[in-house]
């Protein structure tokens, strides 16, 4: 029976597999029981379209620690190809051990990357729009709270500059970003609500947001008067009102400027789409609050699958069978896939593997800072822009 106030997992449940399908405990007797239950599971993408930025592996790496298990994985915050150059696909995870220690954790493990990589997907391509501006995750509204560090951790290595949410800032090891809820303005009046913030507000990060009430040129002047040295004013008007939203930042942009205020850069947020930015970049907004889009990021279908028993390859159909490595050229680009301690030559040189190995018996090999994490995708990130 239910206990709990609310819909989620604790972390005890996903550690005794309980957050999984139920089939897999239901047949593990029988597997068990048997010989040879030892085997190499590996991971990898159903669809294949375009690139992804693969986050989620560190929370499988604490669910695995301890367990008889040895485990390879591309790195977090690397973005990659779901196929190798010959169009088949690449183990982004290989797993080897017993089926029992494997199988109990598929669904969890799945679902750690699935949701992550699909979010910090998006977030990379949120932020390939808006640079060189930047953008905050501004998205755990949208989604169940009980994953708001995850969903903020994914949105900051795919390339949010800062995240919104208590909790998040705690899983990046950052201070949460801010500015002021509508709500202030409503409860206290907006000027008194400004100067709050111009008060006590980091200098840097002062932002006011400009438009609860009146119209957003005449009250971004009014803003830009009375308080001459905040840095940001936020515009977050609403849908019903937005009309030509580029129009409206063009405007406020051009009033603030013949009045000498071009230090202060325009914010906007509110339901913003990764195909709107490029056009409100354009018309002179220098930062983003992105929520949905990112923090919805399609989900990724990666899925497990046995490919090896004991020394034997054996793959379902649909599967290429047995263990793996997956080798890159650093000159081309070029990757593919080898039968696991096979190697390759390209341009004269080794191919190199671009699977770590994570777990070795149940000890964890290694981790990774946040900010490693983050610099991997902002530099392949810039590469695909042609930055670097
Ligand atoms: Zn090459």
């Amino acid at each position: 029976m239910w206990k709990n106030r609310f819909f989620i997992a604790t972390e005890a449940d996903i550690l005794e597999g309980r957050a999984s399908d139920v089939y897999f405990s239901r047949n593990m007797d029988l597997v068990r029981n048997d010989k040879g239950e030892r085997m190499v599971a590996e991971i990898t993408l159903s669809s294949s379209e375009g690139w992804v930025n693969f986050t989620g592996l560190e929370e499988i790496i604490n669910l695995l620690e301890g367990k008889d298990i040895h485990m390879w994985a591309i790195p977090e915050g690397s973005i990659v190809s779901p196929r190798d150059s010959q169009g088949r696909p690449i183990p982004f995870i290989v797993l080897e051990g017993n089926y029992s220690d494997i199988m109990v954790y598929e669904t969890s493990i799945l679902g750690f990357i699935c949701q992550s990589t699909g979010i910090s997907t998006e977030a990379t391509k949120v932020y390939m729009e808006c640079y060189p501006k930047t953008f905050m995750s501004f998205g755990i509204r949208r989604m169940h709270p009980g994953i708001s560090p995850m969903i903020d951790r994914a949105a900051y290595i795919g390339g949010a500059a800062g995240v919104s949410g208590i909790l998040g800032g705690e899983a990046i090891g950052k201070d949460a970003v801010g500015t002021m809820p509508h709500s202030v303005a409503i409860l206290m009046g907006e000027e008194k609500a400004w100067k709050y913030i111009h008060d006590h507000f980091t200098a840097g990060s002062r932002t006011l947001l400009i438009d609860t009430f009146g119209d957003e040129k005449i009250k971004a002047i009014e803003a830009a008067e009375m308080f001459p040295d905040i840095d940001f004013i936020r515009l977050d008007t609403h849908s019903s009102r937005r009309g030509n939203f580029a129009a409206i930042i063009r405007e406020v942009r051009w009033e603030l400027d013949i009045r000498g205020h071009q230090n202060i850069k325009i914010m906007v947020s509110g339901g913003i789409r990764r195909e709107q930015i490029k056009e409100l970049k354009d018309a002179g907004a220098e930062s983003f609050g992105i929520g949905t889009s990112i923090a919805s990021g399609k989900t990724q279908d990666f899925a497990m699958d046995i490919v090896q028993v004991g020394e034997i390859p054996l793959a379902k159909k649909g599967k290429y069978s047995g263990k793996k490595d997956v080798l890159k050229c650093e000159v081309c680009g070029t990757t593919t896939i080898v039968r696991y301690g096979e190697t390759r030559k390209c341009h004269e040189r080794n191919m190199e593997s671009i699977l770590v190995k994570y777990i070795e018996n149940g000890t964890v090999l290694k981790r990774e800072k946040i900010d490693e994490i983050r610099g991997r995708s902002i530099k392949s990130a810039q590469k695909m822009m042609s930055l670097d």
